[in-house]
């Protein structure tokens, strides 16, 4: 086994269209890294350079010490996953899982011993493995397309958005099951998709992509907490983290009536943008006076928690401000003046220009 490299990767199409600008990166064996971001950002771009399915316009790709940047896809030893699942139509789902094996014309013994480990691996019955893909549901086919992933023992691992087209509920299911497979599997993982919660659960690191650049390639749980840039903060984390950008006096930003202490390092803007995960938000102490006040014109209940759309009191701008948190469900909320308090620890401060974090990234 072999970890994988990325020096400097770039693809680019045409002057306008450079889905790849410059990604370095590298997944060691036994981790599983997620590309995370919005349709476009050039993540299946990314996964297609490290296939071979595309050319590199500029940068390396390495597995091991091996440069694979030159080799057809054939030669790279990479086992990739896609979300249309790709099988062949005509076969069964063992000659489907058989393809790879007998492209490379492993004996026959080798063939069955390998299929056999595979489908008990899947759970994939006898039945099931003399059936045509268009006879199976779509999870059953995700986990055929996964078995001939496996099956190759492959150096690397790359799946695309496979559970795209699944219903959710099916989704769920085979995201616990992915995530069960690959925990027993010791080569690197890159997996690609937009969806957040797949990123959290699935990943031991997570590299968000915008624009063909990582913004911030770190364990899920610090993504969470210390977002790079306000682009990772409101594509990480759900509902979206609230941004405030708010005047400063000295060393404070100021809300309405309360003034909030910028954290130490930062020189003194004019303006900052303040960042709050509506389920940091806190409902204020009757005696507190610092509290912030503002009337909730929308509930939405998300069964567990209620999600409070608050415009805010004070606010002297001409277009009232609003802020949404979440709170626990045991009352309706509707029409009231409430009142919170945003603690200082879960705030996150960001350039107003740049969107860079601000402050230190302990
Ligand atoms: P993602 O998978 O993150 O949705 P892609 O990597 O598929 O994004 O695409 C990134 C960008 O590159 C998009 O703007 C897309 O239109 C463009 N692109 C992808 N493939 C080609 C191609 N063959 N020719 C020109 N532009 C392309
Ligand atoms: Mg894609």
């Amino acid at each position: 086994m072999a970890k994988l490299e990325l020096k400097n990767l770039n693809k680019t199409y045409d002057r306008k269209t450079i889905p790849v600008k410059d990604i370095s990166l590298s997944v060691e064996d036994g981790e599983f890294l997620t590309l995370l971001g919005p349709s476009g950002c050039g993540k299946s771009t990314t996964l297609r350079l490290i296939a071979g399915l595309e050319e590199a316009s500029r940068g390396k790709i390495f597995i091991g010490d091996r440069d694979v940047t030159a080799l057809k896809p054939g030669d790279r030893n990479i086992s990739m996953v896609f979300q249309s699942y790709a099988l062949y139509p005509h076969m069964t789902v063992y000659d489907n899982i058989a393809s790879p094996l007998k492209l490379r014309k492993t004996p026959p013994d080798e063939i069955q011993r390998r299929i056999a480990e595979v489908s008990r691996f899947l759970d994939l019955s006898a039945e099931l493995m003399g059936k045509k893909p268009g006879q199976l549901s779509g999870g059953q086919r995700q986990r055929v397309a996964l078995g001939r992933a496996l099956v190759r023992q492959p150096d690397v691992f790359l799946l695309d958005e496979p559970l795209s087209n699944l219903d959710a509920l099916l989704r769920e299911r085979v995201r616990a099951e992915i995530k069960q497979l690959f925990e027993k599997q010791s080569a690197p993982v890159v997996y690609v998709t937009h969806d957040q919660v797949e990123a959290m659960t699935l990943s031991t690191k997570v590299a968000v992509l915008y624009q063909g650049n990582v913004q911030q390639l770190d364990p899920p749980s610090r993504l969470y907490t210390h977002p790079a840039n306000q682009f990772v903060a409101g594509f990480v984390g759900s509902p979206q983290m609230n941004f405030l950008t708010l005047p400063c006096q000295g060393r404070s930003a100021v809300l309405g009536e309360v003034k909030i202490s910028l954290p130490d390092g930062v020189a003194t803007p004019r303006q900052v943008v303040l960042g709050i995960r509506p389920e940091d938000v806190r409902l204020a102490q009757p005696e507190n006076e610092t509290a912030l006040v503002g009337k909730v014109f929308l509930v939405e209940n998300l069964g567990m928690q209620n999600l409070l759309s608050v415009r805010l009191a004070g606010d002297d701008l001409a277009e009232p401000r609003t802020l949404r948190i979440l709170l626990d469900a045991q009352r309706d909320w509707g029409g009231e003046d409430i009142r919170f308090i945003l603690p200082t620890q879960s705030i996150h401060w960001f350039d107003v220009e740049t969107g860079d974090r601000l402050g230190l990234r302990t």
